[in-house]
């Protein structure tokens, strides 16, 4: 079944007018367009997605401002892994700095400094998030199929303990770099 609850909707009807492959430039254009802003107001009346291995919030999974490459990447991944039984859902995207400072900001109050806060949410300044070139995916069956098969899309797991971030970081059917611990290591 086909969660309708908010933001994460909006993002399934993304992938899935992909996925079906018959929406075609101007039905893509139509779904976009019904997106989450992408401006930083507060969105109050959407449930927001829990960001995986956090108690941190993440109310806007956006998807309009990340690099085309990524985003057809991860749409050809999301057609395949549908052919395979698996639903694969972007559950965050491109983030605004404010945003990423905010989500940073909430971290460094839960894990109780900034050092370890890096660990679990990079700063604006070493954020893919923010430049658009990463995504976070779900559910966790998405996120196994993609760790699996995400280098035949260029597609790779960056943190070892992220197992829901996704980058493209090598060439389609290349091999992965070794990940990384943590998001500490990369700042
Ligand atoms: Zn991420």
């Amino acid at each position: 079944m086909i969660d309708t609850r908010g933001p994460l909707a909006l993002s399934l009807l993304v992938i899935a007018v992909s996925a079906y492959g018959c929406g075609g430039p101007e039905r893509e254009h139509e779904v976009l367009s019904h997106a989450p802003s992408t401006g930083d107001r507060p969105v109050g009346d959407r449930p927001p997605g829990r960001i995986p291995g956090t108690h941190l919030q993440d109310d806007r999974p956006t998807v309009e401002n990340l690099d085309p490459d990524l985003l057809a990447a991860v749409r050809a991944a999301a057609r395949d892994a549908r052919a395979d039984g698996v639903r694969l859902v972007i559950t965050s995207g491109w983030r605004s700095r404010a945003h990423q400072q905010r989500l940073f900001d909430e971290a460094v109050a839960e894990y109780g400094s900034e050092e370890e806060a890096r660990r679990y949410v990079s700063t604006p300044d070493d954020s893919a998030h923010v430049t658009g070139d990463a995504v976070d995916i779900g559910p966790t069956d998405a996120d196994a199929w993609l760790g699996q098969r995400g280098a035949a899309y260029g597609l790779c797991q960056i943190f070892a303990n992220e197992i829901w971030h996704f980058e493209l970081a090598t060439t389609p059917g290349g091999e992965c770099p070794d990940m990384l611990p943590d998001s500490s290591y990369r700042g």
